[in-house]
Order: C-alpha cells, then sequence, then structure tokens
C-alpha cells in the first residue's frame, strides 16, 4: 500500500506491506503530523514557537519529545564545535530559506544576526521540561534533525503494528524496515549533486532495516544575480556554508543522527567530517566531494555500487 501526503514542509511518502498496512500508515502519518504541530518554526502554536517568542523573557513548558530533538541537537552543536546550531533561526528567517520569497540579507543584518546565533544561551531544565532562550530575538530551529526524528517515530510506530517491509521517505531522509516482499534488499539511490536530473545517480546503497539520508545543496537553494545561494548555514559568516563536499549521505538505523550528521558533515567538510562519522557508533557514509570522488566508510563497502562517472576515494 502506498500514500504520500504534504507534511514537514516536504512530501512524505509511505510504502508499507502486510495486513496490517492501513492502519499502521494511518498512525504513522499521525503521529509524524504530532511532530510538526510540536516542533515546526511555521505553525504559530507550535513548542518550538512558544519558545521562540519568549526568548529573553522567560522559560516555556514543552512536551519530553521536543526536549530531546533539542538536546540530540545541542549535543551535535557540541561535537561540530558549534558549525551546527540548533539555534540558526533568526538567520534561515532572514534568508527566507524554504519560503516563496528568499532574499539575500544586507551585510549589517547578518552582522547582527549571527551575534544571536549560539547553542550555549539555550537552557534546558529537562527535570521540569522547561527551555529557555537567553536572549530576545533568539531563535530555534530544527529543520536539520527534525525530519530524521519524524523518520524513527513512524517507523517504530509501524514496526509496533507487526509491519515487517516499508519503505518511508520524508523529503529525502529514507528508513527501510526489513527488506522488500520479495526478500531482497532495499535498494536507494544517492542522487548525483552535479546533475539537473532527479533520476541521475552517483550508486546505489542495498540495505535492510535502516536510514539513510542526504544532505546537499541541490535539495532547497536560489538563485540571484547569477549566484547560487543553498540552505545549509554557516553560523559564524552567516552565509551559506561552503563545503568542500557537494552531498553527504549518512546511514544509520537512528535517522534522527543519520539527519544530524549528514548536515554536520557537509558543514565541517571531509575530513573533519570522516572523523565524526569514524568516531560513532553505527554510523556508516558516502561522500561526494566537489572533485567527484566519492569516498565510503569501511562497513557500507560491499553494499555500495558506484556509477560511472565517478571515481572510488580509496582512503580511509
Ligand atoms: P533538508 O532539510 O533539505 O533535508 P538538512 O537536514 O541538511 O536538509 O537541514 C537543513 C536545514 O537545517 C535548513 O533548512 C535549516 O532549517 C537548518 N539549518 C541551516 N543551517 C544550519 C546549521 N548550521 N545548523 C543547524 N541547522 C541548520
Ligand atoms: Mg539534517
Amino acid at each position: 500500500m502506498t500514500q504520500s501526503r504534504i507534511m514537514m514542509g516536504t512530501v512524505v511518502d509511505m510504502r508499507v506491506y502486510g495486513k496490517s498496512a492501513e492502519k499502521a500508515m494511518e498512525q504513522a502519518y499521525a503521529k509524524i503530523q504530532e511532530i510538526e504541530n510540536r516542533m515546526s518554526v511555521n505553525l504559530e502554536g507550535s513548542e518550538i514557537s512558544q519558545i521562540n517568542k519568549a526568548a529573553g523573557l522567560n522559560p516555556v513548558k514543552v512536551s519530553t519529545e521536543t526536549i530531546a530533538v533539542l538536546q540530540k541537537a545541542i549535543e551535535f552543536a557540541q561535537l561540530t564545535n558549534g558549525a551546527f546550531d540548533p539555534t540558526i533561526g533568526p538567520l534561515v528567517s532572514a534568508w527566507g530559506i524554504s519560503t516563496d520569497h528568499p532574499r539575500v540579507p544586507t551585510v549589517i543584518e547578518i552582522d547582527y544576526l549571527t551575534d544571536l546565533i549560539n547553542w550555549q544561551d539555550v537552557e534546558i531544565k529537562a527535570e521540569e521540561n522547561q527551555v529557555s532562550l537567553a536572549r530576545p530575538g533568539m531563535a530555534i530551529d530544527l529543520g536539520a534533525i527534525a525530519k530524521g526524528y519524524a523518520a524513527d517515530e513512524a517507523v517504530a510506530v509501524l514496526r509496533a503494528n507487526g509491519v515487517e517491509s516499508a519503505f518511508v521517505n520524508l523529503g529525502g531522509n529514507v528508513y527501510v524496515i526489513g527488506a522488500k516482499p520479495d526478500n531482497s534488499p532495499w535498494r536507494i539511490g544517492i542522487r548525483d549533486p552535479f546533475a539537473q536530473e532527479a533520476n541521475s545517480f552517483v550508486g546505489v546503497i542495498s540495505a535492510t532495516d535502516t536510514s539513510v539520508v542526504t544532505s546537499g545543496t541541490y535539495e532547497r537553494y536560489f538563485v540571484k544575480n547569477g549566484v547560487t545561494y543553498h540552505h545549509i548555514l554557516d553560523p559564524k559568516t552567516g552565509y551559506p556554508a561552503e563545503s568542500d563536499l557537494a552531498s553527504v549521505t549518512i546511514i544509520s538505523p537512528e535517522s534522527i543522527v543519520a539527519d544530524a550528521v549528514s548536515t554536520s558533515t557537509f558543514l565541517i567538510g571531509k575530513e573533519a567530517g570522516k572523523a565524526l562519522i569514524e568516531s560513532l557508533p553505527n554510523v556508516e557514509a558516502v561522500l561526494v566531494d566537489k572533485d567527484r570522488n566519492v569516498w565510503v566508510s569501511s562497513g557500507i563497502r560491499n553494499q555500495f555500487e558506484i556509477a560511472e562517472g565517478f571515481a572510488l576515494d580509496e582512503t580511509r
């Protein structure tokens, strides 16, 4: 059974097999909607919007799941020395990322806004489920991690309903349950970041029971006066991050980790990214650099088939 719905600012596809497919899918979509209602910056009443409105004023009580996702984001802010930063909100708004009217902010705006970005100014009182932002104007944005969390939760709902084979895709954030109904592994194509067409690939991963998440500059961007501006921002400069990577794909049974690591690796670049990936348990990767070299982590090499026109980078 297959369905497609617009949620979390993207297309959420589910292909679910088995007797309970219909009911399971309905519940999984409902769970994603609940997460969006809590964590979206685009919904007035969401928990994240409430935290943002109270910035510099008072703490806000939120759900345990919002606290957990925020804590995971802060963990990656620490691991990347602040390259990944969930308080990126003011810059995301100024650039109009993912809106119908993106724009290049003025230098003065950028200068002012970069001062507002600092994950260390998020205070979490986990026992009371309270979050506060130290300074007015600060804002949390969980866009780099919330879809991964939603994928994990949707998959948990499907599994709790007895589903043993499924393919879930939240706008490029993929999770596969079990194998395909014919028992062969799922095959997930990694998009060629240099190609205009969406059906051109760097290679294919064969996988079961895992998440496959890609971050790249071709997903969301706009062009102004011949310059391309993408949606992953450098908190230090206030501009789209300049990376030596064209795309980062992370494979992990925890989609929240895959989502955080893919954005983080893009931000910190190839060498630091490899070190981050190798330091984390159950995290594998396919990195495509700007010179079309494809680096595949050791744990996934025999599940990856490279496409013609790309060179395998054999260094460890
Ligand atoms: P996508 O949403 O296209 O799957 P990512 O998971 O890489 O891509 O997340 C990009 C989103 O993360 C941006 O649209 C923005 O909301 C947010 N973001 C941008 N820059 C940063 C950053 N430096 N740290 C944390 N989040 C960021
Ligand atoms: Mg991400």
